[in-house]
């Protein structure tokens, strides 16, 4: 490649970098980097290839690598650019991605905040009602609730008193959703109405060695979203304003099978909702660039079980050994790898593995978490999987059962809603606040709401330790635990106040959300075009 051959190629390129940062006008970027816009705008104009220093400027504010700037490598882009993890997805996205920065620059995200986060009485109300809830009632809830941690589909305890709560403040309870023991839903009794603001709220804890803690700090996610939900609920009965409110308790996020959202979402629970909002514990104030992704790849939850057929250690040929078939099933899938493209991640363990070293095992099961940045070929990397078990059978006479019980996949998350909610976090005094947007994904974590319902979740900072620690879950009493509780209640009930009050936002959402829901799917074509198997011709 001649280096900078054509500066208005760089030129493009510099626009729509500017704009996939979320900076509408030259000016807006020169004041992040400290240049005169003057001095830029030659470069955007490609009168003049960009200089070095200012492409270090941006480098060293941004992360965008100078192999993006002058040669249009992609590979260099930081992550808040880019939900593409490889080469061949990101050759796939090209052109989507060029739509979807055109149709953020049509929405104009940066002039909606502006609009809604200027001063309002009737919000900051609602927004101080929701804080009042909270430091009255709800912080000592989320304080009960870590003390008292239930694992995923056993949070009797924590759902009787969040049910209970929101029976008092005039919600009727539907419990056992789907048929899951522990789900809920939770209907304001005055509902009147479109829009219906969707809270999903969770409270399992995580499964630890010492026991069950709440190093994700689920136990504060159930008080948040009540205090919005609540907070909306009354705006809407006091001043008659047309719209409902649902509260929906999702069990289990941290274990699968079954993934509980997405058996309520195939249920049909969420259906009729128009926003869904959701509050998450993090060790930053932060907000997800608009597009669609995941945070840890997409993932298939697949086990194998094997039977075989029991007999004497000393007499084995007269019984078939499952433990020999799920020990060269690990081996037949080490084998597979260097024919599976290098993201792949593959780890299993074994669940079952036989009783008794003088009987030959009749029963083994292994259990699989099988990811690859996208879903597509992620097909592909199961087959190979489920091929490599079918021959460890094949082999030892055994056979195996495949059930591919669950699923984590990319979801769509929103300029126009996440925007919106990291200025409210930011006005409401949020700490630790990342100026930068983090990836794109969902605002749940099986991406199978978020694909058809808009929505966004809020994570002001609630620790200083990362997730899934007893360090985080010590934080759950802490000041910064409440503060960031606190303040994602304030920002959820701002958000929905807006999401409520006017049509010209709800309108914005839509038109956001169709138009990255259609990319997605151009993605997902362009990608299966990519990824085609070779044609392997019978043996002669
Ligand atoms: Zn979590």
């Amino acid at each position: 490649m001649r280096l900078g051959a054509n500066h208005s190629v760089i030129a493009r390129r510099l626009v729509q970098t500017r704009l996939a940062l979320g900076y509408k006008t030259q000016r807006a970027l020169t004041d992040q980097i400290g240049i005169w816009s003057h001095l830029y705008n030659p470069f955007e104009r490609g009168s003049r290839r960009i200089s070095l220093g200012v492409a270090l400027l941006i480098y060293e504010r941004f992360g965008v690598s100078l192999d993006w700037i002058y040669c249009g490598d992609a590979a260099g882009l930081p992550a808040a650019l880019c939900a593409q993890d490889t080469q061949t997805e990101k050759e796939a996205a090209r052109d989507v991605l060029k739509k979807m920065a055109a149709l953020e620059q049509a929405l104009d995200v940066p002039a909606i905040v502006a609009r809604l986060t200027g001063p309002s009485a009737d919000r900051d109300r609602v927004a101080a009602r929701a804080k009042e809830l909270m430091d009255k009632e709800l912080l000592a809830l989320a304080d009960d609730i870590a003390t008292h941690p239930e694992i995923g589909f056993e949070e009797k305890r924590s759902t009787s008193k969040l049910t209970d709560y929101l029976r008092q403040h005039n919600f009727s309870i539907e419990a056992g959703s789907a048929g899951l023991a522990t789900a809920f839903v939770a209907k304001f009794r005055q509902n009147n109405g479109a829009p219906t603001l969707g809270v999903i709220v969770e409270y399992d804890a995580l499964r630890g060695t010492k026991g069950a803690f709440h190093g994700d700090q689920h136990s504060a996610q159930g008080p948040v979203g009540l205090a919005a939900a609540i907070a909306m609920s009354e705006y809407l009965a006091r001043t008659k304003t047309p719209g409902s409110v649902i509260v929906y308790g999702t069990p289990g996020e941290e274990m699968m099978p079954p993934n509980a959202k997405t058996v309520m979402h195939e249920a049909r629970v969420f259906d009729g909702a128009d926003i869904i909002v959701r509050s998450h514990s993090s060790i930053q104030t932060s907000r997800p660039a608009h597009g669609f992704g995941s945070c840890c790849l997409n993932i298939i939850g697949a086990k194998y079980t094997f039977s075989g057929a029991p007999t004497h250690q000393m007499t084995p040929w007269n019984g078939r050994n499952a433990l020999q078939a799920v020990i060269q099933f690990f081996g037949n899938v080490d084998a597979v790898r260097m024919s599976i493209r290098p993201e792949a991640r593959i780890q299993g363990v074994i669940l079952e593995g036989g009783a008794a070293p003088n009987v030959v095992p009749d029963r083994t099961v292994a259990d699989f978490y099988i990811r690859y940045p996208d879903e597509v070929y992620l097909q592909q990397v199961v087959e190979f999987v489920d091929n490599a078990a079918k021959a460890a059978a094949l082999a030892t006479g055994t056979k195996v059962k495949i059930d591919h019980y669950g699923k984590d996949l990319d979801g769509i998350g929103l300029a126009t809603l996440a925007e919106v909610g990291f200025q409210y976090m930011k006005n409401f005094g949020a700490t630790g606040v990342n100026p930068d947007p983090a990836k794109p994904q969902g605002y749940e974590e099986t991406g199978s709401v978020s694909r058809d319902i808009p929505g966004i979740g809020l994570s002001a900072q609630s620790s200083t330790f990362s997730n899934h620690t007893y360090e985080m879950d010590a934080d759950n009493l802490k000041e910064v635990g409440h503060k960031g509780f606190t303040v994602d209640a304030q920002a959820m009930a701002a958000v929905l106040f807006d999401f409520a009050t006017r049509a010209d936002y709800r309108a914005a959402v839509k038109k956001e959300f169709d138009g990255i829901k259609a990319l997605f799917g151009e993605y997902q074509t362009a990608l299966k075009k990519v990824y085609t198997a070779p044609t392997v011709p019978d043996p002669r």
